[in-house]
């Protein structure tokens, strides 16, 4: 198996690299899918949160008002380490469960796990990546496509912007990066050609060189 953790800010264009990726044969694990699965109707998770927080963060139909409990832990530090408290271990088990899942399926799988917060994934221990992939756009670029894509005013793009680890942190984690501020299809290209050389570093059980390092990575 060859894992490869996938990064990038917001609207970099994670989604676009991991769907292409996933086209090509690659298994794909979604780290907030994952966080929406651990919190599922029926769930320990779930149960968790209701004990902590009360009924009140549940929607009608059982399944969890987002919402409601934003509003609770979001100028409540204490009662957001606690929700973290439940749903962190939750997330880094089911992530576990799933790689290991997806090596036990086929070992010359190559899984790509989808994760917005590397930095602390990697910090953490929670798995070993054989390459570390970042997605990259300018801030510019990406305000641009939160505002003109999802409907964001300037000023709410900037802050989840802000809101994140810098680029330049998440830059010195990459072995590659993919340059995603021009077409799609010129992204595409790159996937592409990672693809090819991740195959043959797998099928050699070898790490990729390092001679695939973008010139962007030296950022
Ligand atoms: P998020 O952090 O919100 O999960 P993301 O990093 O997964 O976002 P995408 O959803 O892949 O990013 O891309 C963000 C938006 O920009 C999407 O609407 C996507 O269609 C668009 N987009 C991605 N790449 C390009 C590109 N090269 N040119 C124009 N639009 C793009």
């Amino acid at each position: 198996m060859y894992l490869i953790g996938l990064t990038g800010g917001i609207a970099s264009g994670k989604s676009t690299v991991a769907k292409r990726l996933a086209a090509l044969g690659a298994v794909g694990i979604d780290a907030d899918q994952l966080a929406r699965e651990v919190v599922e109707p029926g769930t320990p998770g779930l149960a968790a949160i209701v004990a902590e927080f009360g009924n009140d963060i549940l929607l009608a139909e059982g399944s969890l008002n987002r919402a409601a409990l934003g509003t609770v832990i979001f100028a409540d530090q204490t009662r957001r380490e606690r929700l973290n408290a439940i749903t962190h271990p939750a997330v880094r088990q089911l992530t576990r469960d799933r790689v290991a899942a997806a090596g036990a399926a086929d070992p010359h799988a190559i899984v790509v796990y989808d994760v917005p917060l590397l930095a602390q994934a990697v910090a953490g221990g929670l798995v070993t990546f054989d390459l570390i992939v970042v997605v990259h756009a300018g801030a510019g670029t990406r305000i641009q496509r939160m505002v003109d894509l999802r409907g964001l005013t300037r000023e709410e793009a900037t802050q989840r912007i802000s809101a994140q680890a810098s680029d330049a942190d998440r830059l010195a984690l990459a072995d590659v990066v993919i340059d995603n501020t021009g077409t799609v299809d010129a992204t595409l290209a790159q996937v592409d050609a990672l693809w090819e050389r991740v195959r043959t570093a797998e099928a050699h059980a070898n790490r990729v060189s390092n001679d695939i390092r973008s010139p962007l990575s030296e950022l």
